[in-house]
């Protein structure tokens, strides 16, 4: 059990509901193998209640935090400053307290690409298809532009909502020159050509085990060197995930983006590098037993 003093710094996440995050056991876990004097604690934070929480960490002194729902845009009204990398996404999942104020990014970004990253360094010649246009989504293309890929096509159910998704990256150029936005019904013209497919809807998330947001025909599509990412961590693999491993193509799951997030949130806050594989083996614990 780590002891707690007077000295303690604190970090921790907020939101609500926050009860059910994975973060306080993949945090204290890489804290307690590096044994410095910190401790990450879940804070309930309801919406109406933000300014006062902000308020209230400045006075505590609390060092640095990670937003989760319904904050994860709100949260920049209180921010001095906010990397380019978070504006693009419009979301801000990690704060930390400098003497100019609150400065915020998105490390869900990093955490995407990781896995990416360990997988082929140039990706200069890669199309990407991603399947939903919701806030993973935007975390996802703001990833596969760093990663510099040559063409974005982004597959939703819901033409309205496409057409907002487009537009809101219009003046990003690094970006929208690079994206597409397409109804679903096109999504088997699109595939044969696809060099990483991503799946950021909730389909076939725990308790939906048995759904796969495309079929099993559909996988048979895409090319045999072709990557199959979702970004759902439970079950694992998820039932696309499985789709794609009985085809021998390369697959990977969420877990590993919301471990690297973790670190790359936990490597600002303590300016040193963290114990990935820590992090990595508490979710496991946690989430699998
Ligand atoms: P979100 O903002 O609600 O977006 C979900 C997207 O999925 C929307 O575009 C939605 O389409 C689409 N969708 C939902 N149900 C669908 C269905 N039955 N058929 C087709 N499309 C459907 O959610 P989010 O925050 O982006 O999260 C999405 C997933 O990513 C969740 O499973 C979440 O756990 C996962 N995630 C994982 C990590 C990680 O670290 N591994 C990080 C973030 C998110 P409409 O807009 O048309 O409804």
């Amino acid at each position: 059990m780590k002891l707690i003093t007077g000295k303690t710094k604190l970090l921790g996440i907020i939101g609500a509901p926050v009860e059910h995050s994975l973060s306080p056991v993949m945090h204290n876990a890489a804290i307690a193998e590096l044994g410095v004097d910190y401790i990450y604690v879940p804070f309930p934070v309801q919406e109406v209640d933000l300014t006062q929480a902000i308020r209230g960490f400045e006075v505590i002194g609390v060092q640095g935090f990670n937003i989760t729902i319904p904050h994860k845009q709100s949260i920049m009204n209180f921010l001095a400053e906010i990397t380019h990398t978070a504006k693009m996404v419009g979301a801000v999942n990690t704060v930390w307290y400098t003497e100019s104020g609150w400065q915020g990014t998105n490390t869900d970004v990093e955490g995407f690409i990781a896995p990416l990253k360990e997988i082929a360094q140039d990706w200069s010649q890669a199309t990407a298809v991603v399947l939903g246009n919701g806030g993973a989504a935007r975390a996802v293309v703001a990833g596969l532009g760093q990663l510099g890929c040559t063409k974005i096509h982004i597959v939703g159910r819901d033409r309205q909502k496409l057409q907002y998704f487009a537009q809101s990256w219009q003046h990003i150029t690094e970006i929208s020159r690079l994206l597409t936005v397409h109804h679903s019904e096109t999504l088997p013209q699109l595939l044969p050509a696809v060099d990483l497919l991503v799946n950021t809807t909730p389909v076939g998330m725990y308790p939906d085990l048995d759904r796969s947001i495309i079929s099993e025909e559909l996988m048979e599509q895409l090319k045999p060197d072709a990557i199959v990412y979702d970004l759902i961590y439970t079950p694992s693999p998820t039932k696309l995930l499985g789709f794609a491993k009985a085809r021998g193509l390369k697959t990977i799951d969420g877990l590993e983006m919301l471990v690297q997030q973790g670190a790359a949130a936990l490597e600002i806050w303590l300016q040193q590098p963290v114990p990935i594989e820590t992090m990595r083996n508490s979710l496991k614990q946690q989430l699998f037993g």
